[in-house]
């Protein structure tokens, strides 16, 4: 739509409220302002409407509140967005939002929340800035290394943003405490690596009524999912699924793995930060609720950093009716929580040292280093080819443990290793687990072999302190 422009002086030609909202290319200039103004029809006074419309706006946040001047400079490239504007400011600036958890997916989330004027910003962690850490979790530095991640957050937070609070939560979320904390928010942000602590977080935003964003990361992939949203007490059908209704069971102890054990690249776990932060400012600023006639059902995204399409998006179902935390059926209750009755770490179970091996089918990494290399000896190092091209051992074999022992055999049969020729064979890995799974392997076999404890975390720990501790 062509701009208009003014034929005479004195004439307005502004266009009038309609023609503004129809097109979307006109900039207000300081004129239209004015003339807007004195179209207010007489007895309105704008300091009256004004006055009414943040009556209004407190009314529907519940708190009070108004932006001050410089508030308008630092949001206003969000501001004039229509799925935020005034409304939705006010409501983020009243908001008070909890991150458990202050690693890959909680400083991402929290940049942005605190960027966006969230009013209120809860930091929980009980962990340290560790070196390893600061590929992805953008709010420490090198400097912090050592220091509590909450603290670290808040010193960043406040840099960016000083005229919003950051409260530090220096400890891991317990049962008995949860619900206090929680209910000190409006939102709470699940940005913890394992299943006990999402089980524990589900379970009191439900009892204490705060809509959830949960994520997670591991490798390439991510996953998140709004839960308990609309926030409803359990029994109540109109209330969005809790993490329990999601997944009722948690996964094999012995399938999950930490960014440790199975790494992680940084902008994937960036990514479901981010996306966190989205989540929570839509359901902050939401101008609508949901129908009390219809279930709600939440979308699981699904991101693949290699695959494509990358994102997916799976749609769940609504509340379980046999949920155990919110059905009407529902066995946890604020006082079995607070009580520490319930055991997360039991529920999710605990994956047990492995422990394949009698004494005399193990070698210390001391005693094996001491060992004559005039070929007596063959090490087969059974870790994947990407951590054996990180560092290796001369002279080792690298045939990689997959969990199959078939496959495992097959391969060691290839390389001709399977032969008794009086060589003596050792496994290593690096902590030591697998490399147990594949000596019960060659041991079943009849094959002369020994595994070196505690793998090459103990090499680095007993015999050479230069070896890499990725
Ligand atoms: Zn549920």
């Amino acid at each position: 739509m062509p701009r208009l422009k003014p034929k005479r002086r004195g004439i307005s030609t502004e266009p009038t409220k309609v023609e503004c909202q129809r097109s979307g290319s006109m900039r207000p200039s300081p004129l239209s302002s004015r003339t807007s103004a004195q179209m207010l029809p007489s007895g309105f006074d704008k300091r009256v409407v004004w006055r009414e419309h943040l009556l209004r706006m407190q009314a529907r946040t519940g708190r009070g509140g108004h932006l001050v001047r410089d508030e308008y400079k630092r949001y206003g490239r969000q501001l004039i967005m229509p799925e935020v504007g005034l409304h939705g400011q006010l409501r983020l600036k009243n908001a008070r939002v909890l991150l458990v958890g202050v690693g890959g997916l909680g400083c991402p989330a929290a940049a942005y929340l605190a960027g966006a004027g969230v009013g209120t910003i809860g930091l929980m962690d009980g962990d340290t800035v560790e070196e390893s850490n600061l590929h992805r979790q953008v709010a420490h530095t090198t400097s912090r290394v050592g220091m509590n991640k909450a603290e670290s957050a808040r010193e960043y937070l406040k840099s960016l943003n000083n005229t919003i609070t950051v409260n530090v939560y220096k400890s891991h979320l317990s049962p008995e405490h949860a619900l206090d904390v929680f209910r000190n928010f409006d939102l709470v942000l699940d940005c913890t690596d394992h299943p006990t602590s999402r089980y524990l977080i589900s379970d009191a935003c439900v009892l204490a009524g705060k809509p959830l964003v949960s994520a997670s990361a591991l490798k390439t992939e991510g996953q998140l999912i709004v839960l308990n949203n609309p926030p409803a007490p359990p029994g109540d059908p109109a209330g969005g699924p809790c993490y329990r209704c999601v997944f009722p069971t948690p996964p094999p102890p012995e399938s999950v793995l930490s960014c440790g054990e199975g790494g992680i690249l940084g902008p994937v776990v960036g990514t479901m930060g981010v996306l966190q932060a989205l989540e929570a400012v839509k359901v902050l600023t939401s101008k609508t609720s949901a129908s009390k006639d219809e279930p709600v059902r939440p979308t699981l995204l699904i991101f693949s950093a290699y695959s494509h399409p990358q994102f997916r998006s799976v749609r769940m179902r609504g509340r379980r009716a046999d949920c155990a935390c919110c059905s009407s059926q529902a066995s946890i209750t604020p006082q079995s929580l607070i009580s520490g009755s319930l055991d997360y770490v039991a529920f999710c179970g605990v994956s047990a040292p492995v422990d394949l091996l009698e004494a005399n089918d193990r070698v210390s990494a001391t005693a094996f280093s001491q060992l004559p290399r005039d070929g007596s000896n063959t090490l087969i190092d059974v870790r994947d080819e990407t951590q054996y091209a990180i560092c290796a051992l001369r002279g080792s074999i690298n045939i990689p443990w997959s969990g199959s022992a078939a496959a495992f055999l097959e391969n060691v049969r290839q390389r001709g290793l399977l032969t008794q020729d009086g060589r003596q064979l050792y496994t290593v890995c690096r902590f030591g687990n697998d490399s147990q799974s594949a000596a019960r392997t060659l041991l079943n076999e009849a094959v002369n072999v020994k595994n070196i404890t505690g793998g090459f975390e103990a090499w680095r720990k007993e015999v050479d302190p230069t070896w890499p501790d990725y």
